[in-house]
């Protein structure tokens, strides 16, 4: 879907629920029933029975320390707010970072005819096709996104950067090896910044081989696929590039030498869940959770990457965690006929406590059933369509998303 079509789809859904914006929500306490205080910023509360959060995990732009070591001439920007060329000084631009979204900025830069100086990470690199189909059918078709987040290799491997691969020009692969032939400098990771000069990993290579594996990992998955389930596709050998590998390993950048006016920052984002006044989230600051639901009960999340499988972070792929989420507030519903959840009233209640729930308004009530059904309709009409491979459309391959997955089991999988 090219990104008009995703805007419009989403107003659309929004018309036809009741959504509330520019409602920030600075606290989420839960009182004495069991039941969720949602304090809101500039005053006022939400009382609410069920609570699912559903903020993301790309809240607040990251952006590193050593940026305050610029040179305050020097026009800095993260990538959550570059929109084009056209906002930058003229002059050279130092992009930080090679995920995805460094990657796909780099080339528009260059492409715009800037002079780009791309500090890389570790990355991996997916071909945007291979053997006639897009990456992203064979990721769904391997069973790549119905990963469980128990078969990563470790916590942190949730949190990696997405590999190299653009959805731009009907879509492409992004090449580090290419940028390098097109006059793009590839650089280490940056280590410090003093009086304009930026201080280099020697990492430069050892990032191109992980991009390159990561790669070789993807083609030898899918020849395994193909081999073991008898497919009839192409054959295909991927070009392989090393100008990636010609290039010098700098240690340090002089900023002003290089011409270097603009950087910008493709560092990521950070989340936090600290509004959320009840020990829920893990070392990492992520939710402790079992399929979005915690063991506070009415107390959920949707939407998070990893949060249950390889596709909960995806449009693609939060419809089915959405679904079962509202599953169980409707349990919760039903799990009395007062239509409250017996586990949060006691028998032993005080008799205040049991004539405060009585006295509960159905308004309460009725709004959680509209929203789990609304959500329901929501995500089932978008999902699909804003990811581009909908368990229906596998075979188009023009249908693309940009959102490949690391790292790769290389294991066939049998669907
Ligand atoms: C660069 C990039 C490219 C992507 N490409 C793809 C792709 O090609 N295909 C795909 O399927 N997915 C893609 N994704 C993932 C996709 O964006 C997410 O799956 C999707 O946005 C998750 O939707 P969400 O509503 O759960 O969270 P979000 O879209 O992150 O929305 C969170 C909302 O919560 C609000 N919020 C945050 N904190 C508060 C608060 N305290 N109070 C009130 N509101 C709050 C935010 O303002 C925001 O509106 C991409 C993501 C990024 C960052």
């Amino acid at each position: 879907m090219p990104r008009e079509e995703v805007v419009a789809c989403l107003e659309q859904l929004a018309s036809r629920v009741p959504v509330r914006t520019g409602t920030r929500v600075i606290n989420i306490v839960r009182d004495k029933c069991g039941d969720y205080e949602v304090a809101i910023a500039g005053g006022g509360t939400i009382k609410a029975r069920n609570v699912v959060v559903a903020t993301g995990l790309y809240q607040t732009p990251k952006i590193p320390r050593l940026a305050r070591d610029f040179p305050a001439a020097i026009k800095q920007l993260h990538s959550d707010t570059y929109r084009n060329p056209q906002q930058l000084l003229p002059g050279a631009v130092l992009v930080v970072g090679s995920a995805q979204s460094g990657a796909q900025i780099a080339e528009e830069l260059y492409e715009s005819g800037r002079k780009v100086y791309l500090a890389t990470g570790r990355a991996g690199r997916t071909p945007r096709r291979y053997r006639g189909r897009d990456a992203n059918w064979w990721f769904a078709r391997m069973g790549q996104y119905d990963r469980k987040a128990s078969e990563l290799p470790s916590p942190e491997a949730k949190f990696a950067g997405k590999p190299h691969i653009s959805g731009t020009k009907g879509g492409h692969t992004i090449n580090l090896h290419q940028f390098a032939r097109d006059g793009v400098t590839l650089l280490g990771r940056l280590a410090s910044a003093e009086n304009g000069i930026v201080k280099l990993k020697g990492d430069l290579h050892d990032n191109l081989a992980a991009a390159d594996r990561a790669e070789a990992e993807f083609v030898k998955a899918v020849d395994a696929y193909v081999a073991a389930n008898g497919m009839a596709v192409p054959e295909e050998s991927l070009p392989v590039l090393c100008d990636g590998f010609d290039q010098k390993i700098l240690t340090e950048l002089d900023l002003s030498a290089a011409g270097i006016t603009n950087v910008i920052w493709a560092t990521g984002y950070s989340f936090d869940f600290s509004m959320i006044r009840l020990p829920v989230t893990d070392s990492d600051g992520f939710p402790i959770q079992t399929r979005g639901v915690t063991a506070f009960p009415g107390l959920f999340f949707v939407g998070l990457p990893w949060l249950h499988t390889a596709k909960s972070g995806l449009i693609y792929g939060l419809s089915e965690d959405a679904h079962y989420v509202a599953d169980r507030i409707a349990e919760r519903r039903d799990a009395s006929d007062d239509g409250l959840p017996t586990e949060i009233v006691p028998q032993n209640a005080s008799p205040a406590l049991k004539q405060s729930r009585a006295t509960r308004t159905w308004a309460d009530r009725v709004m959680a059933l509209i929203w789990s059904s609304a959500l329901s309709l929501m995500l089932d009409g978008f999902a699909g369509h804003a990811a581009g491979i909908h368990p229906a459309a596998p075979d188009n391959p023009s249908h693309q998303s940009d959102s490949a997955i690391p790292p790769i089991d290389a294991t066939p999988r049998q669907r």
